[in-house]
């Protein structure tokens, strides 16, 4: 990429099966404050609770076809509105951050369909995030964002200040760099602001 950091703003995505996304932008300070937290619990727990239908239809006797396709449609529309309001939270965090550049991890998914992988063994971080992430794309492109992925390799260990790596908590990292500003940061928020700083 050409662009500098100073002249450009990204914003960087951290994608997560408990906080759906945590976003922050590439200036932020030592300790993230500010940053952008949406989703998690509720997509998760509908695709939980889709499994365990599934299953549940599974051991009945008769036939439950139908029952099957009302419970997938049904949850695949509540998912779709959770990923909209998810992705509006998002454009609207951007916008405030006057960001020209939104910035995504690079992750590979092995994902199937909603229906295939409620009813197999697929965890719903695997389901879910990589089908937000397609949605999130989506709006930001169409409400002019340019949406660039980057490696996520060893995002949630760095320092997003000195870039080094750090002491990885449950969910906070602590830096033991000499003289730099962060001491114990969210890992999350730290991460993000890693990724936004990726793209240049
Ligand atoms: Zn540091």
């Amino acid at each position: 990429m050409t662009t500098r950091p100073g002249s450009v703003t990204s914003v960087g995505v951290d994608l997560g099966v408990k906080r759906l996304l945590v976003a922050a932008p590439n200036s932020a300070g030592p300790d993230v404050k500010g940053g952008l937290v949406a989703g998690g619990e509720v997509e998760r727990g509908l695709y939980n609770a889709l499994s365990d239908t599934l299953d549940r239809l599974d051991d009945r006797p008769e036939d439950t076809h139908e029952a099957e396709q009302l419970a997938i449609e049904q949850c695949r529309a509540m998912l779709n509105q959770q990923f909209a309001l998810a992705a509006a939270s998002l454009v609207e965090y951007a916008e405030q951050q006057d960001a020209d550049i939104v910035v995504l991890e690079d992750l590979t998914f092995t994902s199937g369909t909603l229906t295939e992988c409620a009813r197999g063994a697929t965890e719903a971080a695997e389901w879910v995030l990589p089908a937000f992430r397609e949605k999130a794309e989506s709006v930001l492109r169409a409400r002019g964002f340019q949406v660039e992925r980057v490696t996520a390799e060893k995002t949630t260990q760095e320092c997003h200040v000195c870039g080094q790596l750090a002491q990885v908590g449950k969910a906070t990292i602590r830096c033991e760099t000499e003289h730099c500003p962060v001491s114990r940061v969210c890992r999350d928020h730290s991460a993000a602001v890693s990724i936004a700083k990726r793209v240049f």
